[in-house]
């Protein structure tokens, strides 16, 4: 089967809509690592335009917040308020919708969670030391993890070693097979990694063949919508700036 592979949409219905642009035709069923909503000013339509598409999604720490199951004094004063904001633009089917999305899953060889494997909903995956910690708490080959919004493979190279960090940039192809791997798509609706194009991969189950991708989108449409929504200058900019 040929997954679409995507992950912290953040209510990034521009940013979404033009990796299925993108993508179109060359994928069966979608993989979503959580954080649909959050950030972004359209949560409602991304919920929608996801659950038009076969697919399957996972639950991310903005999902729970969005929905107060998780408390958010840690979270940034920026972040706060779009939790906030958000948990008030979500409509009820919205709600119930994120509410029953699972936080770990597995299909055959692949574990799929937000997070981390240990902590899928709230430990970041951000260097090698972090993802050593994790590579024992997956049982498969492969897991798929979202989270820190930066398009990254680590590969295990033994038991005394740190893992090995793989850059996964635009274009490149990685054929999964015989090593076990942590794998970061990037975000589709607010990339970190200094690439402010929206990110996400492609995998083909029989061949394992990775390929990640980039996507420009209509940026300064969504500022506008977030200026018109009173939104944090940071969260405004940062869209611009990929950081
Ligand atoms: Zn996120």
């Amino acid at each position: 089967m040929r997954i679409l592979l995507i992950s912290d949409i953040h209510s990034n219905l521009s940013a979404f809509q033009a990796v299925l642009q993108d993508a179109e035709g060359k994928w069966d069923y979608v993989w979503c690592l959580g954080d649909l909503v959050g950030y972004g000013p359209n949560p409602n339509e991304c919920v929608q335009l996801l659950r038009t598409l076969p697919h399957l999604s996972l639950a991310g720490n903005h999902d729970w917040a969005s929905l107060g199951l998780l408390d958010i004094s840690d979270f940034n004063a920026d972040a706060r308020y779009a939790v906030h904001w958000t948990a008030n633009a979500l409509s009820e089917e919205s709600k119930k919708y994120l509410h029953q999305l699972p936080v770990t899953l597995v299909i055959d060889d692949v574990t799929l969670v937000h997070a981390s494997p240990r902590d899928p909903v709230l430990e970041y995956i951000l260097d090698s030391f972090i993802a050593a910690l994790n590579f024992p708490h997956f049982d498969t080959s492969f897991c798929f993890v979202g989270h820190s919004h930066y398009p990254i493979i680590y590969q295990e190279i033994g038991e005394q070693d740190l893992p090995l960090q793989i850059k996964s940039p635009e274009g490149s192809e990685m054929t999964l097979n015989g090593q076990r791997l942590i794998i970061n798509p990037g975000s589709v609706g607010q990339p970190r990694d200094g690439n402010p194009m929206a990110a996400y991969a492609l995998l083909d189950t029989e061949t394992k063949v990775y390929q990640a991708r980039r996507v420009a989108y209509d940026i300064p449409a969504v500022q506008k919508q977030m200026i018109e929504a009173n939104f944090p200058e940071r969260l405004i900019k940062r869209l611009e700036t990929g950081n």
